[in-house]
């Protein structure tokens, strides 16, 4: 282990003041960090730059005496030159904590990335080794955490004495706090400016006895995990039980808390998998135990994801829900092939839609398809990949209408064919391993194929 040269600590500031030596845009992104604080910043320098305008500061446009240092707490350097050196040695003589901008050597105290919600601040630091990297830290962490987190942990500090007085007992005061900084239901009462109200409510609830369920209905996108979206993590990290189907890799599922239960309900411990009403009953049954579900879905919930069903048993159960949507495997495979599915007098739209309805001979259907004349992407169509091919034929589409596939879109798999509508036809082409996604349409033409396998000239097989 190696051991720290600095030591992080929160510093006092308020009603104190911060002194900025130097008027230019090193200045300046001083100024940036440390009007986030309610110190009064001062600004001393002969030559001040028009850059502070928009910041509460207070500019001296003449030179550095040594009395501006009355009553500071911190002094920044961010000049060279005959009131800098002044400036360092009177804040040395008065034993104020000193930093000398891009000179580690003569500083006393780094600045560190911060990342701030306030009063939650994140501060990050290399001990100016690795700016890069410390940046590189911060965004990561800014992803993590919602935007309004800080007026939520402000919440907190105004119930802590009602909470305090509800809640005797320290490890359930400890869970309704972590209720509070994790609830959907708080986060948007508190951007409608209902936060207080929202929270005081489920104080109340939480010191009754009443734990609260949630099922977050989320889409995990096409299955490489930065494909999904901020709020689907934060809230795989937040919850007690991880749902999920089989489609769903398990890069995706294990972004969720290490600790979270995790159920498979496509492959119920390798055997049958469940059926969408013990999803359903399953689902349920969780929420009315207080808990907070993950139902982790594939691409977007709302797209042949049963996501109706789901809704409705928990609307009739009376239980909290919210849907967070993902980015759909259509998308996902239009990215890939850079096809845009809306064209300019190509394409006036595209359609989801399910390739069943061919075994059930849902003519209409297939009519409906064939004769919008926008881009179709078939999800579901894989293994019937040539009938699907023939009905749209029969209704009406040119044979020479452009197909375009794409298996395992969105993710490093990622494997795509080309041809028309005639080359499906032919037969199954050996398709990879993996759920597909049929383009069908003119768009298909603008995307980049060049890579893509030619469906007509393959083997044919169902893989
Ligand atoms: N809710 C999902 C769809 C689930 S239905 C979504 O919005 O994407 C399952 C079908 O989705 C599969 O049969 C396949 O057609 C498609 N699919 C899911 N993931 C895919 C992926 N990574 N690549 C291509 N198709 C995919």
């Amino acid at each position: 282990m190696g051991q720290l040269n600095t030591f992080p600590l929160s510093y006092k500031v308020q009603g104190q003041r911060i002194v900025i030596v130097g008027g230019g845009e090193e200045a300046l992104n001083k100024v940036r960090l440390v009007t986030k604080t309610t110190a009064q910043v001062v600004i001393i320098s002969r030559s001040v730059e028009p850059l502070f305008s928009g910041f509460p500061v207070e500019v001296h446009a003449r030179a550095f005496a040594a009395a501006d240092l009355d009553g500071a707490a911190l002094v920044f350097v961010a000049e060279e030159g005959a009131d800098a050196e002044l400036a360092k040695v009177s804040a040395r003589a008065r034993g104020i904590p000193l930093n000398v901008v891009d000179v580690p050597s003569e500083c006393d105290f780094y600045t560190p990335s911060i990342v701030e919600r306030a009063p939650l601040t994140v501060a990050i630091s290399t001990e100016g080794d690795a700016p890069v990297l410390a940046r590189l830290v911060r965004a990561r962490i800014e992803a993590m955490l919602a935007p309004n987190l800080g007026k939520i942990a402000g919440l907190a500090g105004r119930l802590r004495h009602l909470a305090e007085s509800l809640i005797q007992d320290g490890p359930s005061r400890r869970r309704f706090y972590e209720r509070l900084v994790t609830s959907p239901e708080i986060e948007r009462a508190e951007s409608r400016g209902e936060g207080l109200v929202a929270a005081t409510k489920l104080l109340q609830q939480h010191a009754a006895g009443e734990r609260r369920g949630v099922v977050w209905l989320i889409g995990a996108g096409p299955g490489s995990e930065d494909l999904l979206t901020l709020r689907a993590q934060r809230l795989l990290q937040e919850a007690d039980v991880i749902v999920h189907d089989q489609l769903v890799p398990s890069v995706v599922v294990d972004m969720g808390r290490r600790d979270a239960e995790r159920i498979d309900v496509g492959k119920a411990k390798g055997h049958h998998s469940f059926s969408q009403a013990q999803i359903n009953t399953l689902i349920v049954r969780l929420a009315r135990e207080g808990k907070r579900v993950a139902r982790l879905k594939s691409g977007d919930p709302m797209v042949f994801g049963r996501a109706g069903e789901e809704i409705s048993a928990l609307r009739k159960a009376g239980l909290q829900y919210q849907i967070v949507p993902g980015i759909s495997a259509a998308l996902a495979a239009a990215a890939d092939t850079a096809t845009p599915v809306t064209l300019r007098k190509v394409s006036s739209g595209f359609i989801m839609a399910t390739a069943h309805g061919a075994d059930d001979g849902e003519l209409n259907h297939w009519a409906q398809l064939a004769q919008s004349g926008l881009t179709l992407a078939l999800y579901m169509g894989k293994s019937i990949a040539s009938e699907v091919a023939g009905r749209l034929v029969a209704h009406g589409l040119s044979p020479l209408t452009p197909v375009g596939i794409v298996v395992n879109a969105g993710r490093s798999t990622m494997t795509t064919y080309s041809g028309n509508l005639s080359s499906l036809i032919e037969g199954h082409a050996t398709l990879a391993d993996g759920p597909a996604i049929i383009f069908v349409g003119e768009a298909v033409e603008a995307g980049d194929w060049a890579d893509a396998a030619q469906l007509a000239g393959m083997s044919f097989k169902v893989a």
